[in-house]
């Protein structure tokens, strides 16, 4: 992961001028003109949104730079693409602008005011990788790349249906407009169909003329807009290029062919993974029953009463880390927006904040490295002292931290509840699977211990570590470890607590006046009883981080609940399409003697069967990107994630790491 740096703004009274670039962003009295003209007419947008036939159209840009092209494109796509359809705008840009600046940028165009309210109120930390945002109650989804154009859109697994060539002039910016970059714009177009990628720059230097020509484009130039010479349209007729990701080839994690979206879809586990995926779907337009063994939704790990938005970060970049500040922000954004329209109840969440306390000479040299490499932004978390800490959570704690201001707490019961509150989702509670059976027209059929049996052509699997009893799915190496929680009522004596206390143990403020804590963590424990004694080693483990706190509670009566983590062995999470466990060790055999060994296989999968299980107690914060990456895939949108994650999460990886392991 590349560290950024932000854009540095000269104002030049309503004018940004970029120091780096020494160019500006934009002209205030013809910007929106110039865009409609370069970019929209360019690609011929109008015609194409109104006329538009597939379920969602994808454009990408390179530079995001104000916002200002995504603005204009989504004030032409409400009026005239379809009411049922999405768009997808992918924007790679490698220095954002910083949140002040574009909200001055933004300020400019009252007319867009709703959009950059949206848009304000999910911008990113300065983090390299995706980041999806989602507009207009999901019908828009922006997904800003932050990063290097040409590598940040080696990431980006889709298909782009029109191109902004943005990026102010090669002359000065040579990365932006690269032979590297062009590979990648060939990589993610299409010539297919009536309708091929085409692309509009604004810039027809010599050097882009050529570049996009060998990538595969024909151009057309036209004299340009205001001050602009001439500007670029194109359209692809190049086949899509292979081996131009600049990614390792790794064919076992490519993704399956697409199928014919569906119509309708089985979700297995009504838990947070099940109830992501349900509403990730549905809000797509697909029916969805969910199938749950239990009488409620949420009864199994997603039970307990409170669950942290609890993002662990590594010094150094990890898979896990950049899965988890994808997730924290992504898990954030849609609270609120499930708060905002009235499904989340005020109670069962509170984005209050979230302190992780250093309570070892070891973890402290950890934060203090973590906070001096300057990797992570202060908006997402910033390193406290103990009395700042103490002041944070109103309680005394002895410990000094990490503080993450975006974070919080929600009800994973009452999230549940309402991402199944949607009109295509059916839930059958008291149902269990017992078989999951593919049929020879193409459907799943799922077969329950009363009889009924489900068909549908996508099923998805977020039964935790039950999965495994499918045989389809034997294969994966999950484990289950057991946790429980202590409940206690609020004392009069003490004021709430303010923000989740996070160390060796976790605990929320109070919901309803209760608190709840814990958790223990039992490996090889499958007791399914609440004991006394681990209510006692939650208390001293509570005592240790907030002694005040931790004393007042030990006075009161204890309650709890009992819950099983699913795990991995990487201990990260397992989301993806289903392999055809037997079809993969035979087509990758060979990688027991040679790991480099260069395949052509395609990789095998059940078709239409995906997996969402294994996310452990991190579930609030994957789980929602993972439905949402779930969902993509289902649909043949663009992922919400890079490649490098998507591969990470992959339900093949573990087949893959045991034949060059030789263990099977
Ligand atoms: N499309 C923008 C808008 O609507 O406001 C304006 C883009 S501005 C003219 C050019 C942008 O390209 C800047 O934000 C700049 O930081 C970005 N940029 C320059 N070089 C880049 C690179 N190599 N990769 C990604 N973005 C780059």
């Amino acid at each position: 992961m590349t560290q950024l740096q932000h854009a540095s703004i000269d104002w030049k009274n309503d004018r940004p001028l970029s120091t780096r670039f020494r160019e500006a962003y934009f002209d205030p009295d013809v910007g929106p003109t110039e865009a409609r003209h370069v970019f929209l007419a360019g690609n011929r947008l109008a015609e194409r949104f109104a006329n538009l036939e597939q379920p969602h159209f994808c454009i990408a840009e390179t530079g995001f730079g104000s916002g200002l092209n995504f603005l204009v494109t989504r004030e032409l796509w409400r009026q005239r693409a379809p009411a049922h359809a999405r768009l997808h705008y992918i924007s790679v840009e490698k220095h954002p602008l910083n949140a002040d600046d574009l909200a001055r940028c933004l300020a400019l165009w009252p007319g867009f005011s709703d959009a950059t309210a949206q848009l304000l109120a999910q911008y990113p930390p300065l983090l390299e990788g995706l980041h999806r945002l989602e507009l207009d109650n999901g019908c828009i989804s922006l997904t800003l790349v932050f990063g290097d154009a040409a590598r940040g859109l080696a990431e980006v697994e889709g298909t782009v249906d029109a191109w902004y060539l943005d990026g102010f002039e090669p002359a000065g910016n040579p990365d932006i407009k690269s032979a590297a970059l062009f590979a990648q714009v060939a990589r993610l177009s299409h010539a297919c169909g009536q309708q091929p990628t085409t692309l509009a720059c604004a810039c027809s230097a010599p050097r882009v003329q050529v570049g996009l020509q060998q990538a595969g484009f024909r151009l057309t130039r036209t004299p340009g807009p205001g001050s602009l010479p001439e500007i670029l349209s194109a359209t692809f007729a190049g086949a899509p290029a292979k081996g131009q990701t600049g990614v390792a080839k790794q064919p076992w994690f490519d993704r399956p062919a697409p199928l014919p979206r569906p119509d309708a879809a089985l979700v297995l586990g009504a838990g947070l993974a099940g109830a992501c995926a349900a509403h990730a779907l549905a809000r797509r337009g697909i029916a969805v029953t969910v199938l749950e063994r239990c009488a409620k939704p949420a009864s199994g790990g997603s039970g307990n009463r409170q669950g942290a938005l609890y993002a662990k970060l590594p010094v150094r970049p990890t898979k896990q880390g950049l899965l988890h500040s994808t997730g924290l922000d992504y898990s954030r954004h849609l609270l609120a927006h499930l708060s905002a329209q009235g499904l989340l109840p005020d109670h069962a969440w509170q984005a209050c904040g979230l302190l992780q306390l250093a309570q070892n000479d070891k973890e402290i040299a950890r934060q203090r490295q973590l906070v001096d490499t300057g990797a992570y932004p202060d908006t997402l978390v910033r390193a406290v002292s103990a009395g700042e800490a103490s002041d944070i959570a109103g309680t005394d704690t002895p410990h000094s931290g990490l503080f993450f201001p975006g974070a919080g707490w929600v009800s994973p019961v009452e999230l549940c509840q309402a991402l199944l509150q949607h009109p295509l989702i059916s839930l059958r509670t008291g149902t269990t699977i017992t078989s999951l059976e593919p049929q020879p027209d193409g459907q799943w059929q799922v077969r329950c211990d009363s009889g009924t049996t489900y068909q549908a052509p996508v099923v998805i699997v977020a039964t935790a570590a039950a999965a495994r009893a499918l045989p389809a799915l034997s294969h994966l190496p999950l484990k289950s470890i057991r946790g429980q929680v202590s409940e206690t009522p609020q004392p009069a004596t003490q004021a709430p607590l303010r923000t989740v206390v996070c160390g060796d143990g976790y605990i929320p403020p109070p919901m309803n006046g209760t608190y709840c804590f814990g958790a223990t963590f039992d490996l090889h424990d499958s007791d399914t009883e609440v004991r006394p004694e681990d209510h006692l080693s939650n208390l001293a483990t509570l005592t240790r981080s907030l002694p005040t706190l931790g004393a007042a509670l030990s006075q009161q009566p204890l309650q709890g609940r009992v819950a099983f983590r699913c795990s991995t062995p990487d201990y990260l999470p397992i989301v993806g399409p289903a392999p055809n466990a037997e079809r993969f060790v035979s087509d990758y055999a060979r990688l027991r003697q040679d790991r480099k060994w260069s395949f052509d296989t395609e990789p095998s999968h059940h078709g239409g069967l995906y997996v969402s299980v294994g996310h452990g107690s991190k579930g609030l914060l994957t789980c929602p990107v993972g439905a949402e990456l779930l969902a993509s895939l289902v649909c043949n949108e663009p992922l919400p994630l890079g490649r490098t994650l998507t591969d990470a999460l992959s339900p093949a990886r573990f087949i893959i790491k045991n034949l060059i392991r030789g263990s099977i």
